[in-house]
């Protein structure tokens, strides 16, 4: 969370202690987060500064408040211990990582997003991380082109959905949007899906 290094490693942190107050509201962290490998070893070596200078760059939403999010992460993770990433997730994950699969919860929040995906170039295995239910499925896509990243796709899918986006909307027409997106972005070629990622 540190940097957009890959993950490495997952810290649990205590949701008890992983609350705070920004811009008047309360807010609980995550039950969990992942770092790099050298985001660890500085955890470790509580090089503070360095994680914090990290944030800092690296999270568009509350990167302003680095100091804030490092300290709440730092209280809620005081004691728990780092698992290897991998470890993390369902088994069949890995095996299905090293066929150029990603989980796409690794790339987005609207995991939901399996749905519109080419049913070639997605994968499905039985979720079994308690935290995760009532998902029944941890889904993985890959890249439908060998020039391009999930990332290009879904890049894509959002900017076509969310054009001309209305100040109110409903789930139901913002999924049917991403439908209508997703539709019209497989069956471009790589090179203007990669226009309309960026
Ligand atoms: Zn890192």
């Amino acid at each position: 969370m540190f940097c957009g290094d890959r993950s490495v490693w997952v810290r649990q942190l205590d949701p008890d202690k992983a609350t705070f107050r920004m811009y008047g509201k309360g807010h609980t962290f995550a039950h969990d987060m992942t770092l790099c490998d050298d985001c660890e070893q500085r955890w470790q070596a509580d090089d503070i500064a360095t994680l914090i200078e990290r944030f800092r760059h690296s999270d568009e939403h509350f990167g302003d408040e680095a100091e804030l999010m490092v300290s709440v992460v730092r209280r809620a993770g005081e004691g728990l211990s780092a698992t290897p990433y991998d470890d993390h997730f369902p088994a069949g994950v890995k095996e299905l990582r090293a066929q150029g699969f990603v989980p796409l919860q690794e790339l987005t929040g609207l995991d939901e997003v399996w749905r519109v995906w080419p049913e070639l170039h997605r994968r499905s295995v039985p979720e079994t991380r308690p935290e995760w239910s009532p998902a029944t499925e941890c889904w993985l896509v890959r890249s439908p082109s060998t020039d391009l990243e999930p990332e290009h796709y879904l890049g894509a899918i959002w900017r076509l959905a969310e054009a001309g986006y209305p100040a109110e909307i409903s789930n139901d027409e913002y999924w049917s949007r991403v439908e209508r997106a997703a539709a019209r972005v497989f069956t471009m070629d790589p090179a203007e899906v990669r226009r309309q990622s960026t």
